[in-house]
């Protein structure tokens, strides 16, 4: 069976995470494509979904403004699996509160039992390379590209730990749901977009 992967097309890292599953999904020698994907029917047609990192904030106002927000929560409570980075992994998230604003009232998916803390490790120029382990997952040494990075300050039951960096928790893993502080579509390693197709596949 050929699978479909959608990148969520809204704003952000959208064609660096195609390249990236692309190359994941030839790497694996899987049939399977990956697309961009942004309206209810798009999203609806899909086996499996990244969302990107960029601005939460914008991703979940144009997300709700072209009505996919609903469509999105219902697929992943229904199983679909998906990756959310950095913005993406705060769209998923139960709570967000970013570290110098606080609360604000940006749209999110509530999918995900975790507590977060945005742009927890600085601003822009803070940006940062350093190495985090997935242990569990079987990528003992993986590159983090953090910027303008969440971290999780709390997780729910069965919420799986993935990675920490100093401390914070930087990935994290409930079932079919991933998310990550950390961009991985920005290296040349494709481990993590392979893990995410093999659960996909
Ligand atoms: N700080 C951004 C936000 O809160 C996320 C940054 C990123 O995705 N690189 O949405």
């Amino acid at each position: 069976m050929s699978i479909t992967i959608g990148v969520l097309s809204v704003q952000g890292d959208v064609y660096e995470n195609i390249l990236s599953t692309k190359a994941a999904i030839d790497e694996l020698g899987i049939d399977g494509k990956a697309i961009e994907a942004k309206t209810p029917d798009e999203i609806s047609s899909l086996d499996g979904l990244i969302i990107p990192g960029g601005e939460s904030t914008t991703i979940g106002h144009l997300s709700l403004a072209n009505g996919s927000l609903n469509v999105l929560k219902e697929k992943i409570d229904n199983g679909m699996p998906v990756l959310g980075i950095c913005a993406g992994m705060i769209m998923l998230s139960k709570t967000a509160s970013d570290r110098v604003v606080g609360k604000t009232d940006q749209p999110l998916l509530n999918i995900l039992d975790i507590k977060l803390e945005r742009n927890s490790f600085g601003r822009q120029k803070q940006s940062f390379e350093a190495d985090v382990s997935l242990d569990s997952i079987n990528i003992p040494k993986f590159s983090g590209v953090f910027i303008r990075a969440p971290s999780v300050s709390e997780v729910g039951p069965d919420v799986e730990i993935l990675a920490k960096f100093n401390e914070k928790i930087v990935a994290v893993k409930k079932g079919n749901v991933i998310g990550t502080s950390f961009h991985p579509e920005l290296t040349q390693d494709v481990s993590l977009h392979k893990y995410f197709v093999i659960l996909v596949k």
